[in-house]
């Protein structure tokens, strides 16, 4: 209530962006950046005339960099805009790009502020059918600055099949239904572990928590992904498996939510 009496601001669409999708979580460790990023992949590779971006916001633990394999500073345009930094065909922007990746991101209240202007505002997209956002976890300051400040066609919602993180979740959903964000629906991450060995499924987190979360929330779920070695270890070294193993089914179960936003 104390969000909506204060009223939106003028909501300033960022240049030469068509959609903006946000991708969030609840909670942290959940595999929300891992999502943004192979999502932002899938996009580009289910309609090859889509530009896609992919910025990064989470200002406190930018994973984008590592897992894109990108690092560097970002050029300045003449009119002193950064230039995003290019990977796989998706063009990407970081708080990673702009400090020490071994320095702690200690900014706090205005300097983080600061930053997200920056990032929302000063850097050259050119033209992108969709620019996918990883915010940070949680229902913080960033987060609701973010959704007040440009026009966001949706947000996906990210959980383990967990009671708490589920519970994080739903905060989330709550948050963006206050500001007049429409929520896409949930990717219930984690959701299945198959040992590689006898084949044997195993529900590590509990099975379906999404799915019921979803029905009380009145959400789509998205899609399924499950717990698998592979997607840990193409994120870890920048190698994402929509783009390294993009026949593999983990991969096909980023295309087909991506087939649905
Ligand atoms: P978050 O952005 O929510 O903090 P990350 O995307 O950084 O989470 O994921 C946390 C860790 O879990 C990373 O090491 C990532 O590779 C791994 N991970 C995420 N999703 C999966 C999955 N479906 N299967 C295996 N590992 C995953």
């Amino acid at each position: 209530t104390q969000i909506m009496s204060r009223g939106l601001p003028k909501q300033k669409p960022i240049e030469g962006v068509k959609q903006v999708i946000v991708v969030a979580s609840g909670k942290g460790g959940v595999g929300k950046s891992t999502t943004a990023v192979n999502l932002a992949l899938a996009l580009a590779a289910n309609d090859s005339s889509k530009a896609v971006g992919l910025l990064d916001v989470d200002v406190y633990g930018p994973s984008i960099p590592k897992m894109m394999n990108l690092k560097g500073n970002p050029e300045l345009s003449q009119s002193n805009l950064m230039r995003p930094l290019l990977n796989y065909g998706i063009a990407c922007m970081s708080m990673g790009f702009l400090v020490e990746e071994t320095a702690p991101v200690v900014w706090r209240g205005l300097m983080v502020m600061s930053a997200i202007e920056k990032l929302l505002r000063q850097v050259e997209w050119g033209q992108l059918d969709y620019l996918v956002v990883d915010m940070p976890p949680g229902t913080g300051d960033v987060q609701l600055s973010v959704s007040q400040n440009i026009p966001i066609s949706g947000a996906v919602i990210v959980s383990t099949p967990q009671d708490i993180a589920l519970m994080d979740a739903r905060k989330g959903a709550e948050m963006f239904r206050k500001v007049h964000v429409p929520v896409l629906g949930l990717v219930q991450n984690m959701s299945v572990f198959q040992c590689p060995k006898c084949k044997h499924r195993t529900h590590i987190f509990g099975a379906d928590g999404a799915r019921k979360l979803a029905r009380t929330l009145d959400l789509d779920v998205l899609g399924d992904i499950p717990l698998h070695l592979n997607i840990r270890e193409t994120s870890d070294t920048g190698q994402p498996i929509v783009f390294s193993q993009p026949e593999s089914d983990e991969a096909k179960a980023y295309l087909r939510i991506a087939a649905e936003v």
